[in-house]
């Protein structure tokens, strides 16, 4: 396995001078370099061939000793010097201070075919950041991150991705509903990858210590490497950048939106400066379509994060990373007037999103009513979001429309009239609404389905494969990994994935109801 190792970030970033691997508030530096700890069985459970080939590691070396080694941090690649990430970060509305990767190690930097990836382990021990935590993590978090940050890929939305599931062959113990019944569980590490891993929260830390050379050069780097500015005044450069941060947060989210996805922690130590969907907790896809439900039980108080909120989280993080900016800006009318343009650009693009859901491509001025009450008819009884979607593509006229999408419903004998009537009215103008359309109804439906899933990670597909995992069985794992790579084909060998939530995964805990407990 010979890679093409490259240092950007480690030499163009301050260091922590500090090598000792003890728990502290790191200042002026960015990263410290700390060594992941040695595991008592490491196994691999699962690799993305593709991912690897991205990096330049063939299907051979996948089967090594070294690799297995190295992806589970007992072996270090020769000449690279593993670190983890200093930065702090609002959680639930709140400033917490420094956070940083307390459970998080990079590995390396790898540049291939003209891209430049970062690899971390997830779970690989302890660090300067880890807090009054362990630095571990377990097998069911880890195989819900790997698998769906993967199926975000190929569903064409921006993400960190999966290089391989591994199971660390020690004991973790945690408590998962926070109520005083800790546990042993299997304990796994992930390696992921993504061109960078840099968060709001990594701009935060320095802004919030007052040190503003830090702060400035952290910013010239991720703008060297990572964004194409040309703007040659300083604050120009910084102004397009956080112009651009909130272009690509803003898109993102409206993709989470499209597919139903909810993150369930948007703190802004977990928003990617790449904007970019990181660090996979407690998430959740929508099976009733719900602008209220958030999958995170440590948020069931005030739903911060749900699903709604989403597009208002992202703003309200981009006003953090706006502050944390001003200080090297030191004027605020530019950043207003861009945090302004998200509120005109979510308008717009998500009217634009969920035309497309609707196959509707011409312009109508009544097209945001018809949104408007479509999503109020969605919420009348609980109805399958992408059981929805997906059926809709198949309308034709106005008498079937109905009929089409009785199956998205969850307790679909039991259906008032009133209930019935609201839905057919919506139809009628549907139907009405398409003629003005010019694609052909073949042509709407391909164009629909290319961004209606069929199959998506419903809440309690990873908890099968976790269930079976934890057996030792990951035939599963597999099977949802294959499944996701083509989320908007006809699969029918598949079919069963495309099904609603079964009544026993309605309440249970890791489907419907998951905490930061990782
Ligand atoms: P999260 O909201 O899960 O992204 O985590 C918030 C912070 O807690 C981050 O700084 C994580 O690195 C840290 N953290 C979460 N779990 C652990 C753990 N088991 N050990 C150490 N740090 C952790
Ligand atoms: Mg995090």
């Amino acid at each position: 396995m010979k890679l093409n190792i490259k240092n950007t970030f480690t030499s163009e970033n301050p260091a922590d001078s500090i090598l000792k691997n003890t728990r502290r508030q790191v200042e002026e530096a960015v990263y410290s370099y700390v060594n992941p700890k040695k595991t008592k069985a490491p196994q691999i459970l699962h690799v993305s061939e593709e991912m690897a080939s991205e990096l330049n590691i063939s299907e051979k070396e996948l089967t090594s000793e070294f690799f297995k080694n190295i992806v589970t941090g007992n072996e270090i690649y020769p000449n690279t010097k593993p670190f983890a990430m200093c930065y702090g970060g609002h959680q639930f509305g709140n400033w917490a201070g420094q956070l940083g990767d307390g459970r998080a190690i990079n590995l390396f930097e790898v540049e291939h075919q003209n891209k430049n990836w970062k690899v971390q382990l997830k779970g690989a021990g302890e660090t300067p950041y880890s807090r009054t935590a362990d630095g571990l993590a377990v097998l069911r978090s880890s195989v819900r991150e790997y698998l769906c940050s993967e199926a975000m890929f190929h569903l064409g939305v921006p993400t960190t991705r999966a290089l391989s599931l591994s199971l660390s062959g020690d004991a973790v113990l945690r408590d998962i509903l926070y109520d005083g019944n800790p546990a042993y569980e299997k304990g796994a590490i992930i390696s992921r990858v993504s061109p960078s891993f840099l968060r709001f929260g990594n701009y935060e830390i320095f802004a919030a210590r007052k040190d503003i050379k830090n702060l400035k050069s952290l910013v010239d780097y991720t703008i060297k490497n990572h964004f194409s500015i040309t703007e040659k005044k300083p604050k120009e450069r910084y102004i397009k950048f956080f112009k651009e941060v909130s272009k690509r947060t803003l898109e993102m989210i409206i993709h989470w939106q499209r597919v139903g996805f909810v993150h369930g922690v948007m703190n802004t130590d977990n928003m990617s400066i790449l904007g970019l969907t990181i660090d996979f907790g407690p998430y959740g896809w929508l099976e009733g379509f719900d602008f209220g439900w958030t999958p995170n039980t440590t948020d069931r108080q005030q739903k911060r994060y749900r699903y709604g909120n989403q597009p208002n989280i992202g703003l309200w993080n981009l006003y953090q990373l706006a502050n944390a900016l001003y200080p090297i800006i030191e004027e605020v009318a530019p950043l207003n007037k861009i945090l302004e343009q998200y509120k005109i650009d979510f308008e717009t693009k998500s009217l634009q999103m969920m035309k497309s859901k609707l196959g509707l491509f011409t312009s109508d001025e009544d097209d945001v009513k018809l949104i408007q009450d479509l999503e109020d008819t969605l919420q009348l009884v609980e109805t399958d979001m992408t059981i929805f979607f997906r059926k809709l593509s198949d309308f034709t006229d106005n008498s079937s429309g109905f009929q089409l999408i009785k199956e998205s419903f969850y307790d679909y004998k039991n259906i008032s009239n009133e209930v019935t009537n609201t839905w057919n009215l919506w139809f009628k103008r549907y139907d009405e609404r398409l003629k003005i359309e010019r694609a052909s109804i073949e042509e709407r439906k391909e164009k629909m389905n290319a961004v209606n899933p069929k199959y998506v990670l419903r809440n309690y597909m990873s908890q099968l494969a976790i269930d079976e995992a934890d057996k030792g069985n990951y035939t599963l794992i597999d099977a949802l990994f294959k499944l996701l790579k083509k989320p908007y084909s006809e699969q029918p060998e598949n079919e069963k994935w495309f099904a609603k939530r079964p009544e026993w995964a309605r309440n249970k805990v890791g489907c419907s109801m998951l905490s930061c407990s990782s």
